[in-house]
């Protein structure tokens, strides 16, 4: 087990710090899975090859690992066979531990993965005529608390490091058998290997799992960038949707550093009830949130925000709150979408979802407005894959203890 420590939590507000960018592991190897070829080229010259040797191996090591998603130095085979144990002494190509994987009725896919170092998190896929999205984790746990999801009940257990962010996409590629194949040591060859998304199951990545993507900046980003580079995982940004729940400061940044789409959990108009339900609220507030969405670098019509909007019960669902979402979206002159997405529920969850009746309403209300407005169907229900459902055993953990501790009380008094 590698020896890493758990992150600090930084609290509500501040984005939390970023691990290292290296795991050693306990036989000194060093992962490369999240590495730029920048630093695998560096990692290969203090390990003794010269700076040329180093910048063609890393070139060819990189294509190898996020292009084809070889797991093994020994099937890297433009690289010579004496140089190929040289490097498996030294290096290791990791991917997370799948520790189950299950299959909703309407063919949703989640994974159940676990980091070296032991904590669990989740990966869901999503197949659908036209597209094929994954949704990725970012942290395990989040220290937001919006009441409604369940991943929010979990206490963070840390961010998940470059490695573990890609490692999700990489493995998706390996249950779905999508890596480009062919022969890279043919010369020429190298056009018929190029990734498109023509016939793929995988085409779209939403950072929707687990965790607020934007309090785990450094570490999404260049997870991310190797997604999106040609010679990587090459995914355009297009295809990519990074959400958060409103850290507003990292927007622009993320805006100008990673360039994917954004979507925004906005899920209330007014401030009381977003102070309630989505708590980050209360340090980030509507207008705030709406005016850093009007300057996010690279929105427009063309490429819109979409607005993710939870249907509550009673909550948030008012046609009063339909007219008041439209009104904020005009104010700020948004090029925007908006997402209904019905409430999932889990066990003691505090709200009940809005009637389809109610959902159709809301909907129709803000299409007439001229905003697109569909209604998410939820997927993968039957296996809690559902937006908002992901949580894993962390917090039991902690149930336990505190179980224990109630024992023990039970124990004393009697
Ligand atoms: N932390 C980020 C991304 C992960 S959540 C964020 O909050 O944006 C992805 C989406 O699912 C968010 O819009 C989130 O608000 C929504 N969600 C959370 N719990 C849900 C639930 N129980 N039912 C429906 N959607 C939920
Ligand atoms: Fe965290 Fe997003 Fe869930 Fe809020 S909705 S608790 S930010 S994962």
């Amino acid at each position: 087990m590698a020896d890493t420590a758990l992150m600090p939590i930084a609290g509500h507000i501040d984005p939390v710090t970023v691990a290292r960018d290296i795991t050693p592991r306990e036989d000194g190897r060093v992962d490369l899975i999240g590495l730029p070829k920048r630093r695998i080229a560096e990692l290969f010259e203090e390990a003794g090859l010269d700076a040329k040797q180093a910048k063609l191996r890393a070139k060819q090591v990189f294509h190898w690992l996020y292009h084809r998603g070889v797991t093994e130095f020994d099937a890297m085979t433009d690289i010579a066979k004496t140089m190929r144990p040289w490097l498996a002494q030294r290096f290791v190509i990791g991917r997370p531990e799948v520790i189950e994987a299950q299959q909703s009725d309407d063919g949703t896919r989640k994974w159940l993965l676990r980091t070296a170092d032991g904590h669990d998190f989740e990966m869901v896929f999503i197949p659908d005529a036209d597209r094929g999205t994954l949704c990725v984790s970012s942290q395990v746990g989040c220290t937001l608390n919006c009441r409604f999801c369940h991943t929010g009940t979990m206490r963070l257990v840390r961010n998940l490091t470059p490695g573990e962010i890609v490692g999700q996409v990489m493995l998706a590629r390996d249950a779905l058998g999508e890596w480009p194949k062919g022969r890279m040591d043919v010369p020429d060859e190298e056009d018929v290997t190029e990734y498109s998304a023509d016939g793929r199951l995988l085409t779209n990545i939403v950072m929707m799992g687990m965790g607020e993507p934007l309090y785990n900046f450094d570490n999404v980003r260049d997870a991310l960038r190797l997604v999106m580079d040609g010679d990587g995982l090459a995914l355009s940004k297009r295809r990519i949707t990074l959400s958060t729940s409103g850290v507003v400061p990292m927007m622009a940044r993320c805006g100008e550093e990673i360039g994917t789409n954004l979507a925004v959990s906005l899920h209330a108009t007014n401030k009381d009830v977003r102070d309630e339900i989505v708590p980050l609220n209360k340090k980030y507030g509507i207008e705030e949130l709406l005016a850093a969405c009007a300057a996010y670098p690279g929105a427009s019509n063309a490429r819109r925000i979409t607005f993710e909007y939870v249907m509550l019960k009673d909550k948030n669902d008012s046609d009063a709150d339909a007219r008041e979402l439209v009104r904020l979206i005009k104010q700020y002159k948004l090029p925007a979408k908006v997402n209904l997405i019905p409430f999932n529920p889990w066990p003691g969850a505090p709200y009940e979802c809005s009637t389809p009746e109610r959902i159709r309403r809301f909907s129709e209300i803000v299409f007439e407005a001229g905003i697109s407005a569909p209604v998410r169907t939820p997927r993968g229900r039957d296996i809690d894959a559902a937006c908002g459902q992901l949580k894993t055993a962390a917090e039991k953990k902690s149930r336990a203890e505190l179980d224990r501790l109630a024992a023990e009380k039970q124990a004393a008094l009697g």
